[in-house]
């Protein structure tokens, strides 16, 4: 057994961050994978305490400690009720970094984190994939045909936004999202045409690193990150689509990092919308509400939507199972996750299904004929 260390951790290391743990077990009801195992290992407090015995050498790492952190669905609801400020997500961060040096991640994994880092290869895949679609039978189907491409929202070069003339607006695409979004895009540029607002979109975009970081590829998402601060350095404002990608935005633009729900709810008075006699289904991703926190937002614009009858889908285990790539690494365990939210959905009578995170849009929509769009995408139908 090594002996204890004689310096205190370092602050930001990962037996600093998990020191800051009390034991409380106040995180243990929020978490998704405790709700549907309540097992102490599928807890957040049992990953902090695994993550800290593995750093620190008082316990070897095994297949089964392994598994129980893989199956942590990154979700940080965890974080979000912590009395004692846990950071979470940067301990998964860390622990996953550790876990990467001496287990390559699977095929499927590798696939997705090249796919996101590389836009020529993706965009190769992706013509193909949708091409292909029709034929391909349903166990190669890990994610919807992706639409037809839209055409690119206007606002090249990056204009001036005429409210605040010294302000520029662009808009983040990212990677996967680049060829599923264009129609919420298409949206937004309309909404925010309505308020005035000449957004930029640009031409190469780049991810967000938020996939890799998530799976402990930590180097690569600081690449991903240089190459987002030079894409938006003439930016004053960076809209974020997808609550998913919120948060590492925010870690490498800061305050310029904005959700575009967020920006477009304070600016909603100037905003008019017809009625809509519609009953449509609510799903709140995990980091919407915990990451972007944008969902009350969300709320305040489609409430001026007239007549709108809103279905919040129940919570199920409180993860969509999307989780970044659990949805291709690990589809049954996955959609395991998605199955309470389904069911309910099914019976709801509700025509469309809205999600502000792409992750999770893609994961419901491969198990829904209903169909599944991003809030922009309902707003700007509906905008007068
Ligand atoms: S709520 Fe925070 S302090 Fe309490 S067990 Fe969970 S992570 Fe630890
Ligand atoms: S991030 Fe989510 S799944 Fe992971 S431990 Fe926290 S609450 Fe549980």
């Amino acid at each position: 057994m090594p002996s204890p260390p004689s310096t205190p951790p370092a602050a930001g290391s990962l037996q600093a961050l998990a020191d800051r743990c009390v034991q409380c077990g106040l995180c243990l009801p929020v978490c998704p994978t405790y709700a549907q195992e309540p097992l102490e290992t599928e807890s957040p407090r049992g990953r902090i305490a695994l993550l800290k015995a593995w750093d620190n050498g008082t316990l070897a790492p095994t297949e089964a400690g392994d598994a129980h952190l893989d199956h942590c669905l990154g979700c940080r609801r965890c974080e979000s009720v912590c009395p004692a400020g846990v950071e979470y997500g940067a301990l998964l961060t860390l622990g996953r970094a550790q876990q990467r040096q001496r287990r390559r991640p699977g095929i499927r994994q590798r696939t997705a984190e090249a796919l996101a880092a590389r836009p020529r290869l993706r965009a190769g895949v992706f013509a193909l994939y949708r091409r292909a679609w029709p034929w391909l039978p349903a166990a190669w189907r890990p994610m919807p045909r992706p639409p037809a491409e839209t055409p690119r929202p206007p606002g090249r070069p990056a204009p001036r936004i005429n409210e605040d003339a010294s302000a520029t607006v662009a808009v983040f695409v990212g990677c996967f999202a680049e060829h599923y979004e264009g129609p919420a895009r298409a949206a937004l540029a309309r909404l925010l045409a309505a308020l005035g607002i000449d957004a930029a979109f640009p031409d190469h975009p780049s991810c967000c690193g938020a996939l890799h970081a998530h799976a402990g590829d930590t180097d690569r998402a600081a690449t991903l990150s240089r190459a987002v601060s030079v894409d938006f350095a003439s930016a004053d404002i960076v809209l974020s689509l997808a609550s998913g990608c919120h948060g590492a935005l925010g870690e490498t633009l800061g305050e310029r990092a904005v959700d575009a729900l967020a920006f477009l709810a304070q600016r909603a008075d100037a905003l008019s919308f017809s009625p809509c006699r519609e009953r449509i289904a609510l799903h709140v991703p995990c980091t919407q509400r915990t990451v972007a926190k944008s969902d009350d937002a969300l709320r305040r614009l489609l409430a001026r939507v007239p007549d709108l009858e809103l279905v919040a889908l129940d919570a199920g285990f409180g993860c969509c199972g999307a989780a970044g790539t659990q949805m291709l690494t690990d589809p049954e365990r996955a959609a395991r996750f998605r199955r309470p939210l389904l069911d309910p959905l099914a019976g709801s009578g509700a025509t469309r299904l809205l999600s502000a995170n792409i992750g999770c849009r893609l994961h419901l929509a491969n198990g829904t004929e209903i169909p599944v769009q991003h809030p922009l995408e309902f707003l700007a139908e509906r905008l007068i």
